[in-house]
């Protein structure tokens, strides 16, 4: 059973592959392109390989015709182009004849840029239903499909399970298959202890990641705007900060379930205003003042979670521990990063995707970890324990 890209023989086959070209774009520029850059060695090793390149992506949303001319994927395929450095042929097109025949016309080596999948959307939402003529029709234009697309392996899409269901020869890609090295393995059989560190602005988002934690995890550090509905539910006020009230008493049944694996902290910085300026005071999680809100996990608290991490031998961070757009709290979540950071040799250290990947971005840290995943969505699903689409239909019998 050939389901693993070093195994396919590329050479002079038409080669599907499903990236993930969903970039940030601000006044028609492409304000990170690290998306574009991530998918690199996969594209490298094909087109080295002798294939024939044609690229599927999406981006953004399309609702309504007025969002095609601000979608088209013209100007990444430009982008493709600058960093490779030679031609990216691009069709606005996701469909007909001057796409099928630009594809036949590919010589091995070279690379063709579909138009964004998503463009289906505008009729019946073909891509993200997952029509299946739609897939059978894209997987018609090619001889292999792979998935190097993390960030909607958690969607079951034409241009992923649709095209996958209909193509014999798949696999994932190498970004794709470094996500399920890391998150999978650290689900399925991490190197212990495993502590999950949990942050960002709502339980009600993380509620089945720390379910499937607790029972993975060896311990499990609460932070960020979350942690104050569990200190509401252990029956400490908790002043402005960010509570959910009707999730308090799930936190007290979570904290049963995790009587002996849940790390709360010990203290808190708080100010009066959301403000980057606002006056910084710190409290014991019991003592924060009506009129305060937390925005970050206290020294104590850093000092706490510090000394079980410098042991692990695996660790996912999951969410910031404060509010790091602010200089004034960004210190907790940076600490913590910084452990992690120096525990990189003798650990597994991976960032969940989303914000935390923007804080570690910001300071500095990019390249101090084992992994630093593609996905916000899909990597909390793929936490949640769930079995993600886009991964299953490319990965066969991988796991059975
Ligand atoms: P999420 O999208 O759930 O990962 O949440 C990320 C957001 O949580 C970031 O924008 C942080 O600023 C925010 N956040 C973290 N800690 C706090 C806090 N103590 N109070 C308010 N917001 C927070």
């Amino acid at each position: 059973m050939i389901n693993k890209i070093e195994q396919i023989d590329f050479k002079n086959k038409k080669v599907l592959i499903r990236v993930d070209f969903n970039v940030p774009i601000q006044n028609g520029v492409i304000t990170d392109d690290t998306r574009i850059v991530e998918a690199l060695p996969t594209i490298n090793y094909i087109k080295n390989k002798g294939g024939k390149l044609i690229l599927f992506s999406h981006l953004g949303r399309i609702k309504t015709a007025d969002d095609l001319k601000k979608n088209s994927l013209e100007i990444v395929s430009k982008k493709l182009s600058s960093l490779l450095n030679e031609n990216v042929l691009f069709v606005n097109k996701t469909r007909g004849v001057e796409l099928e025949e630009k594809i036949n016309l590919l010589n091995p080596g070279e690379i063709l840029m579909v138009e964004n999948t998503r463009f289906e959307d505008l009729d019946g939402k073909k891509e993200s239903k997952n029509d299946p003529e739609l897939g059978k029709y894209w997987a018609s234009l090619g001889d292999i499909f792979i998935n190097d697309a993390f960030g909607t392996a958690h969607r079951a899409h034409a241009s992923n399970v649709g095209i996958a269901s209909n193509m014999k020869i798949k696999a994932p890609g190498f970004l794709l298959q470094k996500e399920i090295e890391f998150i999978g393995g650290a689900i399925d059989n991490p190197k212990r202890p495993f502590y999950a560190i949990l942050g960002g602005a709502k339980v009600s988002d993380k509620i089945e990641v720390i379910k499937n934690l607790l029972k993975v995890a060896d311990k499990v550090f609460i932070g960020g705007g979350m942690a104050y509905t569990f200190y509401k539910a252990l029956g400490y006020e908790v002043g402005l900060s960010l509570l959910e009230v009707d999730k308090v008493e799930l936190a007290k049944e979570l904290l049963d379930l995790g009587r002996d694996k849940i790390v709360l902290g010990l203290d808190v910085v708080t100010t009066k205003e959301f403000d980057k300026d606002a006056k910084a005071s710190v409290y014991n999680i019991d003592q924060i003042p009506s009129d305060e809100m937390g925005m970050d996990i206290g020294p104590k608290t850093i000092e706490l979670f510090n000394s079980y991490l410098v042991n692990a031998k695996t660790v996912v961070l999951n969410g910031p521990l404060g509010v790091f757009e602010f200089d004034n709290f960004a210190v907790g979540t940076k600490s913590i990063a910084k452990t992690l950071a120096s525990i990189k040799d003798r650990a597994t250290t991976i960032i969940g995707g989303g914000d935390s990947a923007a804080a570690i971005t910001k300071f500095g840290l990019k390249n101090d970890f084992s992994h630093i995943s593609t996905g916000g969505g899909a990597s909390l699903e793929y936490l949640e324990g769930k079995v993600l689409p886009g991964i299953e239909c490319v990965t066969n019998d991988w796991f059975r």
